[in-house]
């Protein structure tokens, strides 16, 4: 897609009364700096707060004031907190590209990639190795490093050996990105003794999207399985999980999806395992059939789909506010969102190029093809470097700094505007002039 952007104030308000979303910004609790709205950078840490957030959460309030235990299965309430893992399904179906059934909102990500591990890296003396994208995200690295050390040596053997058993795909020498032909070739290069692959959707750090369906398809073929750490994903990239036959994955919903602060995540399913009693897992009362959970009997009968993996029952206050932010992206739907993530972020890009025509400051580390990226840029600093960061951050631009020299933005397409990005390459010029006095 070709897309002509014009480096004028007016071009920017133009695109913005043009934006079918930008209603949407007034959806949202814009935080104020200084007696000014600051430019937010970071939906892709913490989204902002959807301003209907508070009437779901006080709603779940005033149900426990009114109802007490009875507000579990009490008819006269609306939504009856027994079946609060269910209200999420249709909305997270649509972000994920999965069946109802594939998908559930439970616990916390780096639990989840636990919990997701038990069940899908089962490894042998033979078939042992997991491939991972080189510097992924820390915890996932902890999780990593944990999972192979306790399967390595469960039960006084060693099975294998765990530093040769991860596999982590780095970038080519003078290279930022991972290119797909190096994924696939090492996991063909490694097939024979691959167990897993477990790869960021969006690689937090340069904000590269890679290739789930061709990723997926040569695990399979590896005999190995393809999960997906969609933490940056989620709520950003149009998804299919489900047609591009990933096997399971997992989410946070306080980035894109705009649930709070260290809100539940979600999981994601293939229907083939879910429907599999089988499946190995750790088992709790919330995933257990659920006619037959108040029974308490032994012998544990996993619900079918995703639902099958919960453990505990939902944490109600919190998924009130979960449920918040997903009627909203349920009203607009991830295409229209995606279509004008594609317009803002090319925007960004285009003024930033405009600025490295005079002088070059940055190199864009995040993959140009818009297919291959979500709204964020990454942008290596070649000058100036942490002040530089620091002077845009004391004019109002809320972006996040990333060591060694990374300034990540992302432009949120359901509360970020065209003007704000015009407004940030002026903030940009002013204090690469006050930088240079
Ligand atoms: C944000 C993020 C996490 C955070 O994990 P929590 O368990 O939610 O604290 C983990 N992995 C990746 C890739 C992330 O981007």
């Amino acid at each position: 897609m070709s897309q002509s952007y014009e480096n004028t104030l007016a071009f920017a308000k133009k695109m913005d009364q043009e934006d079918p979303l930008k209603k949407y910004r007034q959806e949202f609790h814009i935080p104020v700096i200084d007696g000014k709205q600051v430019i937010y950078y970071t939906g892709n840490s913490l989204g902002l707060q959807p301003k209907r957030t508070r009437s779901f959460i006080e709603k779940e309030l005033k149900d426990w004031e009114l109802f007490g235990v009875e507000g579990h299965f009490n008819q006269q309430k609306e939504n009856i907190w027994y079946n609060f893992h269910k209200y999420s399904k249709k909305a997270l179906a649509g972000i994920m590209g999965a069946k109802e059934e594939e998908v559930v909102s439970m616990n916390n990500l780096t639990v989840n990639l636990h919990l997701l591990m038990v069940s899908f890296y089962r490894p042998t003396a033979k078939k042992f190795k997991i491939i991972v994208e080189a510097g992924a995200f820390p915890s996932d690295q902890y999780v990593f490093e944990s999972q192979l050390n306790w399967h390595a040596f469960h039960g006084g053997n060693k099975l294998f050996d765990p530093v040769e058993a991860l596999v982590e795909i780095a970038p080519r020498e003078g290279e930022n990105t991972l290119r797909n032909e190096d994924i696939i070739n090492t996991i063909e290069k490694h097939s024979e003794e691959l167990a897993l692959v477990l790869m960021g959707g969006i690689q937090y750090y340069t904000g590269q999207f890679f290739n789930l369906k061709e990723i997926t398809e040569a695990a399979h073929k590896a005999g190995a399985y393809a999960g997906f750490d969609l933490a940056h994903a989620a709520g950003n990239m149009h998804l299919k999980l489900h047609d591009w036959d990933v096997d399971f994955a997992t989410w946070c919903t306080y980035k894109y999806l705009n649930s709070g602060p260290g809100n539940v995540s979600g999981i994601y399913v293939h229907e083939r395992f879910g429907n599999s009693p089988e499946i190995p897992r750790l088992a709790g009362w919330w995933g257990h059939k659920q006619d037959e959970r108040f029974k308490m009997k032994k012998g544990f009968i996993p619900m079918e789909g995703a639902d099958g993996w919960q453990l505990s029952n939902m944490n109600i206050i919190a998924g009130a506010a979960h449920l918040s932010s997903l009627e909203i992206f349920s009203e607009v739907g991830m295409e229209a969102l995606r279509s004008k993530s594609i317009l803002l972020t090319g925007y960004l890009e285009y003024l930033i190029k405009e600025i490295n025509k005079e002088e070059k400051i940055f190199e864009i580390i995040t993959p140009e093809n818009p297919e291959e990226r979500g709204c964020q840029l990454s942008l290596f600093t070649l000058k100036y470097g942490k002040s530089l960061f620091d002077k845009l951050m004391k004019r109002g631009v809320l972006a996040d700094w990333r060591e060694p020299d990374v300034i990540r933005l992302a432009p949120v397409p359901l509360y970020n505007t065209f003007e704000e990005q015009y407004q940030f390459a002026q903030i940009l010029k002013e204090s690469l002039a006050a930088l240079k006095q």
